[in-house]
């Protein structure tokens, strides 16, 4: 399978192996969705001219900007020098992003495994590459996804896999009120697909409970 990074993720090379890695940004009008949130509070009955919640359009709609934006990074490798070939597992990376049909939040944990070739990724990155897909309306589907693609382009690890678990407010709260319910997804490339070894390792140690 080839594997292209999402098209509005723009790669911008600083050296062999380190790409800037950035969102365009939306064209955020923040004054417009201030007003917009002020007259859907209103078309819900809500007062307001009540003191409690005067500020509220403001902070709803500031609330929304950060929650669909994500601030760039660089993507920086290193030389695996030590010829590292086991699985590297970075777990429990938290995932806060929006239902793309609700605009309502799902949040939860992603888990991202790859096993090494010749470069190696600072660990700190991972949480930053999570934040950066994140942070937009999607489905949990498409953003498990788009991470595996993004590490599968740039780190040409000899396999990658990305779980994530992460529970729906739009499942939770409103329509059938699962509470608690759970909706675990997973993208898979290289050995971590294909050889039945590496892919059990991957899956075992990603599972479990929390
Ligand atoms: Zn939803």
């Amino acid at each position: 399978m080839t594997s292209t990074v999402a098209a509005d993720v723009v790669p911008a090379a600083l050296g062999r192996w380190q790409t800037r890695t950035t969102r365009p940004r939306p064209d955020v009008d923040a004054a417009a969705a201030e007003r917009a949130a002020a007259d859907l509070l209103t078309a819900l009955g809500l007062d307001l001219n009540d003191e409690t919640l005067v500020e509220t359009p403001r902070r709803m709609a500031g609330a929304l900007i950060e929650m669909t934006s994500s601030p760039d990074f660089d993507l920086t490798t290193f030389p695996n020098d030590e010829g590292y070939d086991e699985l590297v597992l970075v777990q429990d990376l938290p995932v806060q992003s929006l239902c793309e049909h609700h605009m309502l939040p799902f949040v939860g944990y992603a888990h991202i495994g790859y096993l090494p070739g010749e470069r190696i990724l600072g660990l700190s990155k991972f949480a930053r590459l999570v934040a950066l897909h994140a942070h937009r309306p999607q489905t949990q589907e498409r953003l498990t996804k788009r991470i595996a693609d993004h590490l599968q382009v740039h780190l040409q690890a000899r396999g990658v896999g990305v779980v994530i678990e992460a529970e729906h407010t739009c499942m939770s709260l409103r329509g059938v009120r699962a509470t608690g319910a759970r909706t675990t997804t997973s993208a898979l490339f290289g050995r971590l697909r294909d050889d039945p070894r590496s892919r059990a390792e991957f899956l075992s140690l990603t599972k479990g409970p929390r």
